[in-house]
């Protein structure tokens, strides 16, 4: 079976969470067995293995577990990308408009240094809006995104259209 096929079929969609008329694509099968997990893992290894990368930076919180085990095995630094409030140190913000309301991503000042290549994962892009801030974010840090990673792609929600419209290089394991 293709690996992608595999950490696809893995997928749970939950209906009506977190609220009615929304289907909640849930990734914890795909961490749950042991195979699939590693499989998935695989995949990003594979694409940025041969990549000169200096630090993986992971969104809060799916993208803490991803990419943390990525940047173990690539041998790179992890750094968080928060929601607000989280981090305790100097920090920098980036708001993001949700459908109701505002949100923001915060990295601690000092996260990254000017000229780093970066990549950047999460577990899902609906509209966007999350990684584009994050990639936003990196960008004031001085940082250089080299692509924003994730296990999922909705692209009926436009998000990876946005940031490829917006100069971001994107890859996604499965639609
Ligand atoms: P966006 O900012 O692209 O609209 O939403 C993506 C962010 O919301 C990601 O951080 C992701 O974790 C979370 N998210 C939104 N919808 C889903 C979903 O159906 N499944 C999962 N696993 N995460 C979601």
């Amino acid at each position: 079976i293709d690996p992608h096929q595999m950490v696809f079929n893995a997928i749970r969609s939950v209906p009506d969470w977190p609220k009615p008329g929304i289907t909640f694509r849930d990734i914890t099968p795909v961490l749950q067995d042991p195979r699939t997990f590693r499989v998935l893992l695989d995949i990003f290894v594979y694409r940025y293995m041969r990549e000169r990368l200096d630090l993986i930076a992971g969104i809060d919180a799916r993208g803490f577990i991803v990419g943390s085990v990525l940047a173990y095995e690539l041998k790179l630094g992890f750094v968080p990308v928060r929601k607000k409030g989280k981090l305790p140190f100097q920090t920098l913000a980036e708001e993001y408009s949700l459908e109701y309301g505002n949100a923001s991503v915060e990295m601690h000042t000092d996260a990254v240094r000017p000229g780093q290549r970066v990549l950047l994962v999460d577990d899902l892009i609906a509209t966007g809006g999350t990684m584009l801030a994050a990639a936003k974010l990196l960008q004031r840090l001085g940082a250089n995104v080299v692509e924003a990673a994730a296990i999922i792609d909705l692209p009926e929600l436009g998000g990876s259209k946005l940031l490829r419209e917006n100069g971001a290089s994107v890859f996604t394991v499965c639609e």
